[in-house]
């Protein structure tokens, strides 16, 4: 059995490949970022030529720099942005548009007719989803409505859709040259086209959208040793890798954050952020805003399934602080200006630039900066920038917890903004529980590779996987009670202000 295992983790941000030990140690890893491309207000895209390009390069790159070849490595595991929508020709290997990102709002229109016509509690009742534009279905019907040609090369066979994780796959096991065109079932279970119980794609709610059954990839286990194929990064003569997990971004970092039993929660701090409770083999259907999905199937076992807090955008906040106001000039930086103020002096940023997902789900809401006067400064700015992530999470853990009965008594963290220790001592501070976070930081890569290696019994259970958590950093509360209840009142006012902005 080779020493190693690796994992394609393709972000919202940028993609990386990276290389994990036999204890679950990172032995190499290496990214490139791709461009955010904004034609206009609320649309988002990527171009799927750049994100292979990077893709291949970050596992060559990687590879080169550890000394190892593809027979080291015992399997691959492809971990990925969700949503994000590709339709791209078979034959020729070409995207017809750009993809469609999970931020992207341009569909809210077609999420809100779903509403008005009762189709929208059909979605909720058997896929789990709140209709909204952040999921596959509507974004994929855009692309049939919109680009020229798509429909007719789907009569033809030719058009093909696929999430990141399809792309890749495809790109990494042949391309046009018999590339495997499947998903996994966490990734599908984000199309609002997947039935939770019979885990395949419902032509009922194909029909929702005219989307036709032949354009959608098989569904297949999140882990397998014969689900996926192989591939070669240095051409079929050097060697190939067997890839044997594919899972969602924030499922990923559930196994990566070792919560196989129900009761155990994880919260991303990424582009946005994505609390996911384990519910285990029950689905439990959420009264308070919160999302039902899959949150893994390990290949002939029945699968498990989260409740999801969904948060649209909480670092993505810090780099519109960065790269649109100018107020900063790195993320890290937000820290640095924020504590140069006792607290927020009043003010709170409500970041609602993609509408506002859970536990609110209003398409309608954006951004509202409230609470000003003539005495703030950009050091507030930057701390109700901070706040507003906790804020929110705060928001989805009370959901949350009215859903599930479970309390937390400690909140697991991971993601590029837990580097930020005042935010997440504000979070401990505004939720009042301690906040845990792991030596491994990056669990959503290891997550696809702890998938990967289950597969092909590179690590033999969960359990051995547990054994390999340990404690980094832990933060403590330290607001009081009066504090932490009257600085939640006003977020929870500020909120409300955000609402009724957009037409829909
Ligand atoms: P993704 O996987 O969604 O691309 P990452 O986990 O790589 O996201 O995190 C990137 C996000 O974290 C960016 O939005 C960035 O603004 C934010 N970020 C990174 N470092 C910091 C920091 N020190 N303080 C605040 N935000 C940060």
């Amino acid at each position: 059995m080779p020493d190693f295992v690796g994992a394609v983790d393709q972000g919202t941000t940028s993609t990386r490949f990276m290389i994990f030990n036999h204890d679950g140690g990172e032995v190499a890893k290496f990214q490139l970022e791709h461009e955010q491309i904004l034609p206009r207000a609320g649309w988002v895209e990527h171009n799927p030529i750049e994100i292979r390009t990077r893709t291949a390069a970050v596992i060559q790159s990687t590879l080169q720099r550890a000394g190892l070849q593809p027979s080291d490595l015992a399997a691959l595991g492809i971990t990925n942005q969700r949503e994000t929508t590709i339709v791209w020709n078979r034959r020729t290997g070409r995207p017809y548009y750009n993809a469609i990102v999970w931020q992207d709002t341009r569909t809210d229109k077609i999420a809100a007719a779903l509403e008005r016509d009762g189709r929208g509690q059909v979605i909720r009742d058997r896929t789990g989803l709140h209709p909204d534009a952040y999921f596959s279905g509507g974004k994929i019907q855009w692309i049939l409505e919109n680009v020229d040609g798509v429909r007719e090369a789907v009569d033809r066979g030719e058009a093909v859709f696929g999430n990141t994780d399809t792309w890749t796959l495809w790109n990494l096991t042949g391309g046009v040259d018999g590339g495997v065109h499947a998903t996994d079932v966490t990734n599908a279970s984000r199309t609002m086209l997947m039935d939770l119980d019979t885990l395949d794609w419902d032509d009922e709610l194909l029909s929702f959208f005219g989307i036709p059954r032949q354009m959608l990839p098989e569904i297949r286990p999140s882990s397998d040793p014969a689900a996926y194929g192989v591939t070669t990064p240095f051409g079929p003569a050097a060697g190939e890798v067997p890839i044997t997990a594919i899972l969602g971004d924030q499922q990923a970092a559930t196994v990566g954050q070792v919560c196989f039993s129900p009761g155990e929660a994880k919260n991303t701090y990424g582009t946005g952020n994505f609390l996911l409770l384990n519910t285990g083999t029950e689905r439990v259907r959420s009264q308070s805003g919160l999302l039902t999905t899959v949150a893994y199937k390990f290949g002939d076992q029945p699968a498990v399934f989260a409740l999801e807090g969904s948060i649209a955008v909480t670092g993505s906040a810090v780099q519109w602080l960065r790269d649109q106001l100018h107020v900063i000039t790195s993320a890290p930086q937000s820290e640095t200006l924020a504590r140069q103020v006792e607290d927020s002096g009043g003010m709170y940023f409500v970041p609602a630039f993609s509408g506002l997902f859970a536990p609110y789900w209003r398409a309608d809401a954006r951004g509202a900066i409230v609470g000003m006067s003539r005495f703030n400064n950009d050091a507030h700015l930057a701390r109700a920038t901070l706040e507003a992530i906790c804020y929110q999470s705060r928001d989805v853990v009370e959901a949350m917890q009215q859903d599930s009965g479970v309390v937390l008594d400690v909140l697991r963290v991971d993601g590029g903004v837990t580097a930020n220790d005042l935010c997440m001592q504000l979070q401990s501070d505004i939720l009042g529980v301690p906040v845990s976070r792991p030596v491994v930081a990056e669990t959503t890569a290891l997550g696809a590779a702890y998938a990967a290696g289950l597969a092909v019994g590179f690590w033999q259970d969960t359990d051995e996987l547990r054994a390999h958590w340990a404690e980094d950093r832990r933060w403590e509360p330290g607001w009081n009670e009066e504090q932490r209840e009257k600085g939640y009142a006003g977020w929870k006012k500020a909120v409300t202000k955000a609402f009724d902005w957009a037409e829909t």
